[in-house]
Order: C-alpha cells, then sequence, then structure tokens
C-alpha cells in the first residue's frame, strides 16, 4: 500500500475542521510542507513552541499539528534571529510539515469543547453560543450535583497537570450540576454563561476585570468560575484529533504512528502562594 502524503492529512484535516469555519482573524491551515512529501510519524501539540518542534524532530515526525497558530501576523523574515524565525527554519530544516487546526477545531464538533466536557464528565452537551454562526463552547450537566470544590477536584484529575493548577471563584461546598465549558480563554461569553443557566464555567485566561464584574453579577451565587489553565482546556483536543483522523483515514491509518506532545507548553513555571510563602513575609517594599 503506497505511503499516506501530506497531501491526504490536509484533505482529511480539512474535512474534519474546514478551514472556512475558522473565525475571521484566525490563520489555519498548513504553515510548512511538501503536499506529495510521505506521512509516516504525526505529532500533535498545542504549541508549535521550539521545544515542541525539537520534539517532533526527534520523533523523526513528518508532520506537526498543533492547534495555535506559529504565524499569526505578518512576519518579513525567517531568519533564526528570532524565535519564529528559528522555528520555520528547523521545521524546513527537519522535514516536518506544520499544520494549524485553532478556531475552526473550537467549533468542529467533536471539537476543542467537546474534549473539555468530556473531560468534566458532562452528558447531552449543547453549544454555549453561536460564534460567527458556529456553535463555540458546551453546555450540559453532570450525572449527578456534586460540591463545587468536588468538582474541581475530578476536573483537575482529568486535565494534564499544569503549574498554574485550578483557580476557582465560588462556595466551595455549594452544589453544581449544569456546566458550561469554554477551552481557552472564554472571558468574553459570561453573558452566555448566564443564559443557559450554568452553575459553573470552565475555562482559562480569566482577567480580573471580566471575572471580577461577573462575580459581582453573580452577588456571590452562580455562575461559579473555574479558570483551569489555557493549556491544559485545549490539550485534551489533541487525542480527540488523533482519533478522527484514524477514523478519516481509515484503513489506511495503519501506516501512521500518532505522538501526542509530552511536553508542558503553559508559559508558566512555577506558583508561589502568598498564604504559604516562607518568612520573612508582609507586605512587599514599595
Ligand atoms: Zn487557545
Amino acid at each position: 500500500m503506497d505511503d499516506l502524503t501530506l497531501r491526504d492529512f490536509v484533505a482529511a484535516l480539512e474535512e474534519l475542521y474546514p478551514p472556512d469555519t475558522a473565525q475571521s482573524w484566525d490563520r489555519v491551515g498548513l504553515v510548512s510542507g511538501d503536499l506529495d512529501q510521505p506521512v509516516r510519524r504525526i505529532h500533535l501539540a498545542v504549541d508549535p513552541t521550539l521545544a515542541v518542534i525539537e520534539e517532533a524532530r526527534a520523533e523523526a515526525a513528518d508532520l506537526l499539528i498543533t492547534h495555535h497558530p506559529l504565524l499569526l501576523r505578518g512576519v518579513h523574515s525567517v531568519a533564526t534571529t528570532s524565535a519564529k524565525g528559528a522555528s520555520v527554519t528547523s521545521l524546513v530544516v527537519g522535514d516536518v510539515a506544520l499544520y494549524v487546526a485553532h478556531t475552526n477545531a473550537d467549533v468542529a464538533s467533536p471539537g476543542v469543547s467537546d474534549a473539555l466536557a468530556a473531560a468534566a464528565g458532562l452528558d447531552g452537551t449543547e453549544p454555549l453560543v453561536m460564534e460567527e454562526g458556529r456553535p463555540l463552547g458546551r453546555v450540559g450537566e453532570l450525572a449527578a450535583p456534586v460540591t463545587l470544590r468536588r468538582f474541581a477536584e475530578l476536573l483537575a484529575r482529568a486535565l494534564p497537570s499544569a503549574p498554574g493548577g485550578l483557580r476557582v471563584a465560588g462556595d466551595p461546598d455549594a452544589e453544581v450540576r449544569r456546566v458550561a465549558v469554554l477551552g481557552g480563554a472564554g472571558d468574553d461569553q459570561f453573558d452566555a454563561v448566564r443564559g443557559c443557566g450554568a452553575d459553573v464555567f470552565v475555562t482559562a485566561d480569566l482577567r480580573h476585570h471580566p471575572a471580577s464584574e461577573a462575580r459581582e453579577e453573580a452577588r456571590g451565587g452562580t455562575p461559579y468560575l473555574i479558570d483551569a489553565g489555557h493549556w491544559a482546556t485545549e490539550w485534551l483536543w489533541l487525542a480527540s484529533a488523533r482519533d478522527e483522523l484514524l477514523r478519516t483515514l481509515a484503513d489506511r491509518g495503519d501506516t501512521v504512528e500518532f505522538h501526542i506532545s509530552s511536553l508542558c507548553t503553559d508559559p508558566w513555571d512555577f506558583v508561589v502562594d502568598a498564604r504559604t510563602a516562607p518568612e520573612p513575609g508582609g507586605r512587599p517594599e514599595s
């Protein structure tokens, strides 16, 4: 049987995550590579960082699939003097094709938020909101109500471990059942979260003002908030993308090997809890 080529993978990826379903500002699709090159090893990661590209090369991957774009803004050089340039150069020198499925994977079904909804233990989900005419985020119910603390603990177990952990706003002993999820940055969707009657909203990148105002609107009640980390909430999609590719390529899929990156590309490396920091504590010097 002939080897699968990059052309086959691009066709399969475009069927799963049509590029025209990406948001208008996004840059998705093939970034590097030759459509005729054979593809036997596929590496999947959230971010196309230099370390991930190195990891893909060490795995002898022919194709790297990432969620986040490498080149979202215009560049006039791909020299190794910048990190972006070094990344492109490394991909080309290492003969690794790069393919990006970003906001088109967010609105796909199954897509990024389905993977997060499954990890959160939700049944019978529906879209949280329509964005540019496409369903974004999911809302569904837990099989049985649990306390907010218990739900957060179970979610933490289902997510890959990241240094930032999970930040939770709300009464830890309050019961939650209806859950809204949105992988990645979600603090522009509080109206939809309130509108769907969610007890808790799982997302990431919650900034002070939107989160604080949402808590004020809730008067201490629902929806509670969980910031579960951008990388962690999107990482779950990688296994879904692998499974969907295998299904789409059907009988030809046995010629390929998939590897999901083991690198945590969350930019934070450690957290110091101000309440448990060793002496001398007190006020910061001003
Ligand atoms: Zn993201």
